[in-house]
């Protein structure tokens, strides 16, 4: 095969090669799981309360259920005994408050028709019979029915990771099933032949295959199911074949390596073999404007570069914008922060650099980039929790400037 068909290449503008990723995005599928299944799983409905929580009114401490007028003159002085009608624990009703008694009720307990007041355990004195109060009631005690969420209230949006706290949720409202986002099945290759894979032997001039597994990695903290598929030569043939193969099985392919203009980068004219149409072939930005997407039959194909941080940060922008839009989930977050350091570089088109967004004691958002900024740079990667994103045709940044970031880990 002849290669070079694409040696010329027009870069399209950030914002564009993200929404052409966006459209090409199909829709999700949705499959049911166990709620004990669903911890990281994405919600695929809104959470919406089907009852009231609480559903009836309860005690929330351990006390007596009383009639608050029945007390109102209690005091230390003139203390006022009711007679105790009956226990109450949790999980068991019981027949209404009569007149001048009592209940002995559980936290958790619903309240007995007739009271609406619990006074504390530890306020009153009580014997088996008798129940004595000296004072008044203050506070009513009551978890009122719908206080904590009413009918109907939406809780929970579609798109949104379940955590523990969202499982507490499906479980408080009797979901013994959840419908989730079926994970995508993204298959990641590696290619070059100076890749070794860790754990193998290294010959000279050999490197280990970093980027895979970085990749695999950030699918899967993306919510998607990603696949690894191993090293490929540069042949021509053994790429083709191998994509080819692994669309049979893959919503999405991922590949590091091999997608720019040097002698052995097969994946452009594999992408024309396989009549793949290409949603572009080069992004303004840096790192990775060889970055190319591509789109054979509603499957989307990412080759990003194989430098590792441009090919971390074609994943964090476009596999991510893939699942994200598969999903329904909001953009990252984008923050204005104080730049710690001056950053002389011009920036002839978008550049995005690995950093590290801490917040100093006064709540300022401060970023600093994370290492050295050059995309074959692989050591800045271990501490970016953000991506600033210095737009095109700026010359350089001093520290002190507002700069945005894109939050893509914890602070
Ligand atoms: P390429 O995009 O194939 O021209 O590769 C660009 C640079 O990234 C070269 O220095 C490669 O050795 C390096 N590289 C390619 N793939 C990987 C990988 N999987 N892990 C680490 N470095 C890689
Ligand atoms: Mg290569």
């Amino acid at each position: 095969m002849e290669k070079g068909s694409t040696l010329f290449r027009k870069p399209l503008a950030i914002d564009e090669a993200v929404s052409r990723v966006r459209e090409a995005t199909g829709e999700p599928a949705i499959e049911t799981v166990l709620l004990h299944e669903a911890n990281g799983r994405i919600l695929a409905t809104d959470l919406i309360a089907t009852h009231d929580v609480p559903a009836f009114d309860k005690s929330p401490y351990d006390g007596f259920a009383v009639r608050a007028v029945d007390l109102m003159s209690a005091s230390r002085d003139e203390p006022v005994t009711l007679s105790v009608q009956y226990v109450q624990g949790a999980g068991h009703v019981g027949p209404p408050l009569l007149d001048g008694h009592a209940i002995r009720i559980m936290t958790g307990a619903k309240i007995p028709d007739g009271a609406d007041a619990v006074v504390m355990l530890e306020i009153v004195q009580a014997d088996e019979q008798r129940v004595t109060f000296k004072r008044p009631v203050r506070d009513k005690n009551i978890s009122y029915r719908g206080e904590d969420v009413a009918t109907g209230a939406h809780i929970v949006n579609r798109g949104t990771r379940i955590n523990p706290g969202i499982i507490a949720l499906l479980a408080t409202f009797g979901y013994e099933r959840v419908e989730v986002f079926i994970k995508p099945w993204i298959t990641v290759f590696a290619t070059g032949d100076e890749l070794a894979e860790p754990g193998e032997r290294k010959a000279e001039g050999q490197i280990y295959n970093s980027n895979a597994y970085m990749i695999l990695a950030q699918i899967e903290a993306l919510g998607g199911r990603a696949v690894y598929g191993g090293i490929l030569p540069d042949t021509f043939p053994a790429t083709k074949h191998a994509i080819e193969e692994a669309l049979h099985t893959s919503d999405a392919i991922v590949t590091t390596g091999g997608v720019s203009v040097g002698d052995f980068d097969y994946l452009p004219d594999v992408y024309e073999a396989l009549g793949a149409s290409v949603l572009f072939n080069k992004v303004g930005m840096r790192p990775g404007s060889v970055t190319t997407v591509a789109n054979v039959e509603g499957r989307l194909l990412f080759g990003l570069s194989g430098n590792p941080s441009a090919c971390f940060v074609g994943t964090e922008l476009f596999v991510g914008t893939y699942m994200k839009t598969l999903y329904g989930q909001a953009e990252r977050t984008v923050v204005q922060a104080e730049l710690g350091v001056d950053f002389s570089k011009p920036n002839p088109f978008d550049r995005f650099v690995r950093a590290h967004v801490t917040i100093d004691s006064t709540g300022r958002a401060v970023v600093h980039p994370s290492g050295k900024d050059k995309s074959g740079i692989v050591s800045s990667l271990a501490s970016c929790n953000a991506l600033i994103h210095l737009p095109g045709g700026t010359r350089g940044f001093q520290k002190g400037d507002m700069v945005r970031c894109r939050i893509i880990d914890q602070l």
